[in-house]
């Protein structure tokens, strides 16, 4: 048996109460106890401590575009939508004269940096939209980039098989039939080639009211009602596309003339026929909906069994839209956090959007919060045994909050050699010092559910439990 105990200060499954100086037993990246206590049958493991740490679920992101990862900075909103995705847009062709080996490498360093970028934010589940150039491999290799981070005791002992999924859902778009066909071509080869531990079975994406079709929405989630796949469709995301959507008019209408052919243009349908169509499939996430009027709101529950809205905290406060309706609709609605891309985020970081949004929607707990970035999208997906919950039988894909430097450790009782200097560095290049400031058991027990949220919330920081360094008790 190669089981360790981990004894941070605080385990934090989210969906039950925190459990204080309790103790996690892993073995070969699978949990195998959680509890305040270990039991007797682990008395002879190696036994770790963790200062100053929480210990939580792999974090889910359940909206991205990986591919923007590579941009420094968000592209600016100035209250124009349509202005910023003309940008995005201009972002995207800006490689049109680079060969095609160039495009390839610059999309594959993006993803590498976006796959990174968000392990090292503690997310152990993406769900991506894609384009094409797309390659699985890319994902793959930046999985092992990540793992060669670690020691062996780290790799063998935290991570399962890969260091964090993506669920691709392949973007299409048929304002005409060029664009049609070029994006059908890609969700073909990629819904036949792509499958492995780093890729879950992708899904389908039909990008938005005004760039895909009610017949290709109606053909996509018939396919992913047949082959019991995830749809997600940005919807309801401005009052420009809802302008649009009325009666053709507003800033969509010029932006798209000269694009659309006339086949599209006689299938735009409501925001609730979208709701109706995206309801056929085996799971579907309306990406934003942030204009949802109540009726619809309403129509959207009564699939709330298969069907979700993807709130993305820090990309809506960049379009300064109006308030989110998940904050008086998460009893009636499976909502979820997403990030969306660099061009409207500044980083890929869930635990960054929990925050934001604490601080936004304060009529629901920050553990509720936390719950549309773990166990809730996770049982959506149905991946709770991967990733998003904290309980024996898991995959161990956890995250950890560094609260040692909040203030619940200004006046510490114990500094870290009172449990042994023996400190393991987690990550080859981790530098470990003894005097990491500790608060006694009594002290940590003491500490109310509540303190603790606010802490983490306020001056937590987040980092992958793989690369931390704990300290082997005797
Ligand atoms: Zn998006």
């Amino acid at each position: 048996m190669s089981a360790v105990a981990i004894e941070p200060d605080w385990i934090v499954p989210v969906d039950s109460p925190e459990i204080p100086r309790g103790v996690l037993v892993i073995d070969s990246g699978k949990v195998e106890f959680v509890g305040p206590v270990l039991p007797q049958r682990f008395a002879n493991i190696p036994k770790f401590r963790l200062p100053g740490i929480a210990i939580l679920p792999g974090l889910v992101n359940a909206h991205c575009h990986l591919e923007f990862s590579d941009l420094s900075r968000p592209i600016r909103s100035t209250g124009s939508f349509t202005q910023w995705l003309s940008e995005v847009i201009a972002v995207r062709q800006s490689q049109r004269d680079a060969s095609e080996e160039e495009r390839l490498e610059s999309r594959r360093k993006a993803i590498h940096a976006g796959v990174r970028e968000s392990w090292l934010a503690g997310v152990r589940f993406v769900v991506d939209m894609v384009t094409a150039p797309w390659s699985q491999r890319w994902v793959d290799e930046a999985n092992l980039a990540c793992l060669e981070t670690l020691s062996p005791f780290a790799r063998k002992t935290f991570v399962p098989n890969v260091a964090l999924t993506v669920l691709p859902c392949v973007e299409l778009i048929d304002v005409n039939r060029n664009r049609g066909d070029q994006t059908e071509l890609l969700a073909t080869q990629l819904l036949k080639e792509s499958i492995g531990p780093a890729v879950e079975k992708p899904g389908l994406a039909p990008h938005a009211p005004y760039t895909a079709s009610m017949a290709l929405l109606q053909r996509a989630a018939m396919r992913a009602h047949t082959e019991e796949r995830l749809i997600c469709m940005h919807l309801a995301e401005t009052q420009e596309e809802l302008e649009w959507l009325q009666d053709r008019s507003g800033p969509f209408a010029s932006m798209l003339e000269p694009y659309m052919d006339q086949m599209f243009r006689s299938r735009v349908g409501t925001i609730n026929s979208h709701i109706q169509s995206l309801s056929h499939a085996w799971r579907a996430l309306v990406v934003h909906g942030n204009y949802l009027s109540k009726q619809e709101l309403i129509s959207l529950s009564r699939y709330r069994n298969h069907m979700g809205i993807v709130y993305c905290p820090r990309t809506h406060s960049h379009f300064q839209h109006q308030d989110h309706p998940a904050v008086k609709w998460n009893d009636a609605i499976p909502i979820m956090l997403g990030t969306d891309s660099r061009a409207s985020n500044p980083d890929l970081s869930i635990w960054e959007e929990i925050c934001w949004a604490s601080n936004l929607m304060l009529s629901l707990s920050p553990k509720q919060i936390a719950l549309m970035a773990t166990t809730g999208p996770a049982r959506f997906l149905q991946v709770e045994s991967q990733v998003g919950a904290l309980r024996a039988g898991c995959f161990s894909r956890l995250s950890a909050i560094d609260v040692s430097t909040s203030r619940l450790y200004q006046s510490p009782a114990i500094q870290s050699p009172a449990i042994g200097s023996n400190a393991i560095k987690a990550a080859p290049n981790t530098s470990v010092t003894n005097t990491t400031a500790m608060l006694s058991d009594s002290a940590i027990r003491s500490i109310s559910s509540t303190e603790l949220w606010e802490s983490m919330l306020d001056d937590g920081a987040i980092k992958p439990l793989e690369s931390l360094a704990c300290f082997q008790l005797p």
